[in-house]
């Protein structure tokens, strides 16, 4: 989806965008922790727009239907100081309006594929249908396997209008429990980064 689309989508979408501070989660009736967002992290665009792209693709396989939810695994190294995504992995998914979910067997196949390109699997995206992209009561189990400061990014309205972080709420696995982590953590610690710094160009 081009620039303009998803500008264009945004307008149509602004008054429903962020839901409001304090209200309750749509999809959820446990409580969900917040918190900070540990450790930094880069992204590349290059993986931002695969992404959208890979979770819109389910949204318009069931489009008669409403939309549906997606998914994508985001693939990278992890180093001393932060981590790198640097590949998209979309696996074949169950999905429908209100729910998507990856078996073990697939979850292993996305997992040799990555690894065969010497990636761990650090982290798991996926889309909700409205505005609100807070874990829902199912999707802390949706995870499988997870690991201590791994990433679960959920984007709302499908995922068409994810360009930054800050299009997306992102969850993170702390001492055992899924945490919410503040828009400013997720600011301040993770950067999406452009695969080309064309210098020639005025700032
Ligand atoms: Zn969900």
């Amino acid at each position: 989806m081009t620039r303009p689309v998803i500008s264009w989508l945004r307008d149509q979408l602004e008054h429903e965008f962020d839901p409001p501070e304090g209200e309750k989660p749509r999809y959820r009736t446990k409580s969900l922790p917040k918190g900070e967002l540990h450790g930094t992290f880069l992204v590349t665009t290059g993986v931002i727009q695969a992404t959208r792209a890979a979770v819109s693709s389910f949204a318009h396989a069931g489009v008669y239907e409403g939309g549906h939810e997606g998914i994508a695994y985001w693939a990278g190294r992890e180093m001393a100081d932060c981590t790198v995504f640097m590949q998209a992995l979309i696996p074949v998914a169950d999905h429908s309006n209100g729910r998507v979910m990856v078996s073990e067997l697939e979850l292993s196949r996305v997992r040799r594929a990555a690894s065969r390109d010497r990636l761990g699997l650090l982290a798991q995206i996926h889309s909700h249908p409205g505005p609100d992209a807070r874990h829902s009561d199912g999707d802390d189990d949706l995870v499988l396997m997870p690991f201590e400061n791994m990433l679960s990014i959920v984007l709302p309205h499908f995922g068409f209008l994810f360009e930054t972080m800050a299009d997306a709420c992102v969850h993170q696995f702390q001492a055992g429990k899924w945490v919410l982590c503040s828009e400013k953590s997720v600011r301040d610690q993770m950067r999406v980064i452009s695969e080309v710094a064309d210098m020639r160009v005025a700032e």
